[in-house]
C-alpha cells in the first residue's frame, strides 16, 4: 500500500513508496540553500524503498561536507525532486516539497545549524541539531530505523 506519493511542479516525475521517511531532515547549509532554497528539507528513505517514474535530468554540486551531492530535476518545469548524496550511499532523499501531504513530514533533524539563517526558527519538531555535517549520527539513525522496517 502506498504510503507517500508526491511529484514535480507539472507532473512528469512521480515517486511513490510504501514505507514511511526513515527521518525527515533539515540542512541549513549554504549550498544546499543556493540550490534548494532557503532550507533543504527531505524524506530520507534506502534507494530501493521509492519508486520513481519519468526522465529527471541531474546536476551534481558538492554539499555543504564537501561529497557530491545529485540533484534530480524535472526537465521541463525545473522542480528538484529528490537527490542522492555520494555521503549517504544507498540512500535517497526527497524534497519535502515535492511530497503529497508534506504537512505530516516535519523535520525531526537538521544539520550545519552554524549556517542557519538567524529568523528561521524550531517550531519544536525538531529533535536533533548538528552544526556541522554529521554524517555518522545520521547513518546511526539509518540502522536504528532499519530494525523498525517490516520490508528490507
Ligand atoms: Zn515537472
Ligand atoms: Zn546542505
Amino acid at each position: 500500500m502506498t504510503k507517500l506519493a508526491g511529484s514535480c511542479q507539472c507532473g512528469s516525475i512521480t515517486f511513490s513508496s510504501e514505507l514511511e521517511p526513515m527521518f525527515v531532515n533539515q540542512c541549513n547549509c549554504e549550498r544546499c540553500r543556493k540550490m534548494f532554497g532557503v532550507v533543504q528539507a527531505s524524506a530520507i528513505f534506502a534507494d530501493h524503498e521509492v519508486e520513481f517514474n519519468g526522465e529527471p535530468s541531474i546536476y551534481t554540486f558538492e554539499g555543504g561536507s564537501g561529497g557530491k551531492i545529485h540533484a534530480h530535476f524535472c526537465p521541463i518545469c525545473a522542480t528538484k525532486t529528490h537527490f542522492y548524496a555520494d555521503a549517504l550511499d544507498g540512500l535517497v532523499g526527497i524534497v519535502l516539497g515535492t511530497i503529497d501531504d508534506n504537512h505530516k513530514y516535519p523535520p525531526n533533524s537538521e544539520i550545519f545549524t552554524n549556517y542557519k539563517l538567524n529568523w528561521l526558527k524550531d517550531n519544536g519538531c525538531i529533535t536533533e541539531s548538528f552544526e556541522e555535517a554529521a554524517v555518522y549520527e545520521r547513518l546511526e539513525k539509518v540502522i536504528k530505523s532499519l530494525e523498525d522496517r517490516d520490508i528490507l
